[in-house]
């Protein structure tokens, strides 16, 4: 079993202005594993600058960096917005932004292009974790944890209460999301980043009674802005909420540890 192991494009589709949705099937008898949690992170490396696949024999060869002078292939944190079947396909939804590696290989994806993706072991890489006395949920995103968010509401627990509030470019990248909980939605239409409206409108909000659970995912700084409010206006306790920065304003590049750290 490879670390890294190529997945090649199925199909490529807008689903709204802001993002692009590709099908990628695992290439020989590897599957995506998955253990059902729904911000289950993916780890996607990109083909080099001119090329249509990714490199996965640099991730599986242990002297990689140290004896190869080429430079490391990109790689970025995706999550697996569905996964098909026994994980011989699965879904992710790219945000388009200006500049990035990612974003600018989605614009241009083609049946057949090959990505590298990094296995799990045997748990899925996720940070949604409501405690299981959990009585209402909010879930807090900008565009890049609407994918993830989507999957926590689609799987919720029958009846399970839950304030969303997500981020979104555009009115048109509003989505219909299913789900068994009781979900209330706020959908907030601005350009994000530094100038998100999530930390004033979360600061806003009536949390309910009762033993809770926040789960925030967007730009880092406001990631931590949201963790702010919830621990000094709503009072919610450490242990009960989970703010996680998916990326930075004016960084590039992945990080060696998502920002997650924040509780
Ligand atoms: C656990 C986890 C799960 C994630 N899941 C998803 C997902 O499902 N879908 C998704 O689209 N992203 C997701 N992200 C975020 C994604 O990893 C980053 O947005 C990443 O930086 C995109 O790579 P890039 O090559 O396009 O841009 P980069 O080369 O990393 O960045 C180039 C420039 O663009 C800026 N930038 C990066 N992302 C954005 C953005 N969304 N909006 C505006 N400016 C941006 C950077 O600050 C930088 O200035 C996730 C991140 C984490 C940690």
């Amino acid at each position: 079993m490879a670390f890294c192991e190529p997945a090649e494009v199925v199909w490529v589709t807008r689903i709204s202005p802001s993002v692009i949705r590709v099908r990628l099937r695992a290439v020989g008898p590897w599957r995506w594993f998955t253990d059902g949690r729904g911000d289950e992170r993916i780890d996607l490396a990109f083909p080099r600058p001119g090329e249509v696949a990714a490199d996965v024999s640099y991730f599986n060869d242990q002297h990689a960096g140290i004896t190869r002078q080429d430079s490391s292939p990109p790689w970025r944190h995706y999550t697996t917005r569905k996964v098909h079947g026994d994980g011989a396909e699965f879904d992710v939804d790219f945000v388009m932004h200006d500049g990035g590696v990612a974003a600018r290989w989605a614009r241009s994806a083609e049946p057949g292009n090959v990505l590298g993706v990094f296995r799990g072991a045997a748990a899925s890489r996720a940070y949604h974790a409501a405690p299981v006395d959990t009585q209402w949920q909010l879930l807090v995103a900008d565009a890049t944890g609407l994918p993830g968010l989507a999957r926590i509401v689609e799987e919720l627990p029958e009846g399970m209460v839950v304030h969303a509030v997500v981020e979104v470019p555009a009115e048109a990248d509003c989505q219909e999301i299913a789900s068994r909980g009781k979900v209330t939605w706020t959908w907030v239409t601005d350009a994000g980043g530094a100038a998100s409206a999530l930390p004033d409108t979360v600061e806003r909000l009536s949390l309910p009674d009762g033993p809770g659970y926040s789960w925030v995912a967007c730009e880092a700084a406001v990631a931590r802005r949201v963790r702010d409010i919830l621990r000094g206006v709503h009072a919610q306790p450490r242990s009960r909420h989970r703010a996680i920065g998916y990326w930075t304003a004016g960084v590039a590049g992945h990080v060696e540890q998502p920002r997650e750290a924040l509780t």
